[in-house]
């Protein structure tokens, strides 16, 4: 076997990629670890690297601002020929100079290809250049804002292409930007998070992330680690030369010191996950008990979010809210009852869905009414999930109202009339949605996020096992370093190329 499986094997780490000496030398690395190990019967020098890349790349061009007409179009020129890609371009009348925007003309060139006569003006132009390395991409980036004319737009993004640009892939900018060491994954992440923002809650959280909140927050565990790291290193490196091998105790101080922090960022997980993606909540119940009357409480209350999703003629309705900034997907169900044409049966099949499907329930329930065989049902079935029951009609229940057997789910009493009892239900609905989780700077929004502190945790774990098992340092630092990768494969330094090609190409095109 090779030598690299066999590192990759010993050092726990999948992804990590090897390079040849010389073509290290044509980056600019920064040496955070050297370690000689002795790997497939010879001694190799591991370098653990961060590196930025030198090589020269080419230039990518987009429209970005979205598609369609507008008051205003962007297309967009990063890399080393986007100035003088630019001044081909347009006719400008005055030159290029960094953070200014200059006017120009947008010539109609096809017409000059076509008729070889003096090429009209079809447009005027803002043209910004911003010079490397303070641009968005750190590259050097021109930004046309033309009129937001399609047809012209196309003319400047072809122009472009025929003079040397390569039309850029979705999140390309961004990339770069990542790819040049400016923004860390969990910022890049954060821009994409950004522009998809429904509420602005998610925006706001979104904005701080793009700040490197998460960063800061990883950032000083992922230095104790690293000390741990060195300590241990010393240790094996200087066994011979009367280094103190640090005791045991000491080791698991550390291990111990490290695993608050990263459980608490674990947990904000809980609160992060729905304000980024938001919930869906199924109102369920007999016809008539008031469903569709709290629905249009619950909407009006609260502002809607704007969504492109084309209406459903589903027999569901579907509105979605944000309440205290969380996306929340309200779906009002046909009554469930063992329905009798066929209509109904089938809108009865879709509310059994939507219950399927829901993250939270919830029940509505006639207070004037004593419990049917049905709901008896569908309290059984919520039982143990996510769930709230109403009880309904508040305003005309009487002194004595029914005995309702809901144990096992919360209920609270509301009249969707009077709105009595409404405000309540909001916070309830939002206290279940949180699981009561806070919200806080540098939250997980993102699995791929969850995952990474989960499996350093695990890492953490394993490390500290093996430590109270007296097992050599050296196999205690295999866990240290999985610990590690994991860390740095939040902020991006050691994720796989795949992964990052995952996550840029959610983004849109000219971002
Ligand atoms: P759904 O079939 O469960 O969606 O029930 P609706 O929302 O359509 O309400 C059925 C009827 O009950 C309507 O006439 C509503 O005006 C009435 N209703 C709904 N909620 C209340 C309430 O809290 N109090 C009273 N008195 N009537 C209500």
């Amino acid at each position: 076997m090779s030598f690299a499986p066999i590192a990759r094997r010993l050092l726990r780490a999948p992804s990590l990629r090897f390079f040849p000496v010389a073509r290290v030398g044509g980056l600019e690395p920064q040496a955070r670890f050297a370690k000689e190990r002795q790997i497939a019967g010879g001694i190799y020098t591991i370098l653990y690297l961060r590196c930025t890349s030198t090589a020269s790349i080419d230039t990518i061009a987009a429209i970005s601002t979205p598609p369609g007409r507008g008051g205003i179009g962007i297309v967009r020129l990063s890399g080393p020929q986007a100035a003088s890609i630019a001044v081909q371009l347009v006719r400008l009348r005055h030159p290029l100079e960094h953070g200014h925007a200059r006017l120009a003309d947008v010539l109609d060139s096809d017409a000059e290809a076509s008729h070889g006569g003096a090429a009209a003006r079809i447009d005027e132009a803002l043209v910004t250049f911003f010079a490397a390395p303070r641009s968005y991409t750190a590259e050097d980036l021109v930004e046309i804002a033309a009129h937001g004319s399609p047809v012209v737009l196309e003319l400047l993004l072809r122009r472009a292409m025929a003079l040397g640009a390569r039309l850029a892939e979705p999140g390309e900018f961004t990339q770069r930007a990542f790819l040049s060491g400016r923004l860390d994954l969990t910022q890049a992440e954060a821009v994409r998070d950004l522009i998809e923002a429904q509420t602005l809650t998610q925006a706001r959280v979104a904005a701080s992330q793009m700040g490197g909140a998460l960063s800061r927050r990883v950032g000083p565990v992922k230095q104790l680690l690293v000390e741990l790291i060195a300590l241990l290193e010393a240790g094996i490196d200087f066994a011979e030369d009367d280094v103190d091998v640090t005791p045991p105790a000491e080791i698991a101080r550390r291990i111990d010191e490290l695993t608050p922090p990263l459980k608490a960022l674990e947990a904000s997980f809980a609160r992060g996950r729905i304000v980024h993606s938001g919930l869906t909540l199924a109102i369920v119940g007999r016809p008539n008990a008031g469903k569709s009357s709290l629905f249009n409480r619950l909407v009006e209350r609260e502002r809607a979010i704007v969504t492109a999703t084309p209406g459903t003629t589903r027999d569901t309705v579907t509105e979605r809210i944000s309440l205290d900034g969380i996306p929340l997907e309200l779906v009002d169900t046909a009554g469930l009852r063992e329905g009798h044409g066929e209509a109904e049966q089938l809108g009865i099949a879709r509310s059994r869905e939507a219950l399927a499907d829901a993250a939270l329930v919830l029940v509505v329930l006639d207070a004037t009414q004593p419990l049917n065989d049905e709901e008896h049902r569908l309290l059984a079935a919520v039982e143990g999930r996510p769930a709230l029951v109403v009880i309904n009609k508040s305003d005309l229940a009487t002194a004595d109202p029914p005995a309702h057997q809901i144990a096992g789910v919360p209920s609270l009493p509301t009249s969707a009339l009077t709105g009595e009892g409404i405000p309540a239900l909001r916070e309830r609905i939002l206290a279940l949605a949180t699981g009561g989780a806070a919200a806080e700077p540098g939250m997980l929004t993102s699995l791929r996020h969850q995952q990474a502190v989960a499996t350093a945790l695990t890492a953490l774990a394993d490390a500290a096992l093996a430590n109270a098992n007296a097992i050599p340092h050296e196999m205690i630092l295999l866990d240290l370093y999985r610990g590690l990768w994991a860390l740095d494969s939040l902020t991006g330094q050691t994720t796989s190329d795949d992964i990052l090609n995952l996550i840029f190409s959610t983004f849109c095109i000219g971002k």
